[in-house]
């Protein structure tokens, strides 16, 4: 199973990601989650990829082509994978028809979540999550058990630098010009799924599984 989560910022990739690698076995690779681990590590691309994400930028397409191509090599990607936040352009789809031959894959979906600006700013400003173990949670959809602190760990929950309105407005504004394109990309090669991401999650994860199954 090789699929690509696309949608807007908030429109929930991460957190469906996370319940299909489960149902699936396989990887889940957000370019997003790569990019805040080095950035957190400070590494050179981490410093380099922060000057884009802070506002609310992309970062380079040969950046994260490269980043992508290095991680489906890695052997856990034999049975397949989740690319989440990835292609994010034109170019890197392009990129990545180019090279899921070469490395013997192909994809066997796209889909696509579909959610209002509006939603996707109230889900984004209460967008919080774990430090430590990386769990997500939403002030309104999922809140923890315990206010501000993870359920698992006890950790208190952070935001999200890039999480803030003004922020989310300029992302929103890059994902109508560079991302939305690849609706109409993935529809004309016959990828396409498209999937209502306004419901509780454990609905959507299920219009996922069955729209699959279908296939
Ligand atoms: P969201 O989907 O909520 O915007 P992500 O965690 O997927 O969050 O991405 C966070 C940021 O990382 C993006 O705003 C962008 O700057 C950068 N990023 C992630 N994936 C890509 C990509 N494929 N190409 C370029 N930049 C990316
Ligand atoms: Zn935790």
């Amino acid at each position: 199973m090789h699929l690509v989560l696309l949608g807007a910022p908030g429109s929930g990739k991460g957190t469906y990601a996370v319940e299909l690698k489960e149902y699936y076995g396989i990887p889940h690779i957000s370019t997003g989650e790569i990019f805040r681990k080095e950035i957190a590590s400070k590494s050179e691309l981490g410093i380099l990829a922060n000057s884009y994400i802070e506002k609310g930028q992309l970062c380079p397409d040969d950046v994260t082509n490269e980043i992508v191509k290095k991680r489906l090599i890695e052997p856990d990607c034999v049975k397949g994978f989740i690319l989440d936040g990835f292609p994010r352009t034109i170019p890197q789809a392009k990129f990545l028809d180019e090279l899921l031959p070469i490395i013997g894959k192909r994809l066997e979906a796209v889909i696509d979540l579909e959610i209002t600006d509006d939603e996707v700013i109230r889900r984004i400003v209460n967008r919080r999550s774990c430090p430590k173990c990386r769990e997500g949670y939403n002030l309104i959809t999922k809140k923890p058990l315990k206010d501000g602190l993870c359920d698992h760990c006890n950790e208190p929950l952070v935001q999200r630098d890039d999480d803030t309105e003004e922020t989310v407005k300029k992302r929103l504004k890059v994902y109508y010009n560079e991302t939305e394109p690849l609706i109409k990309y993935y529809t004309d090669s016959g990828f396409m799924l498209k999937i209502n991401s306004e419901q509780p999650i454990d609905k959507v994860v299920k219009d996922i599984v069955i729209a699959l199954e279908d296939r």
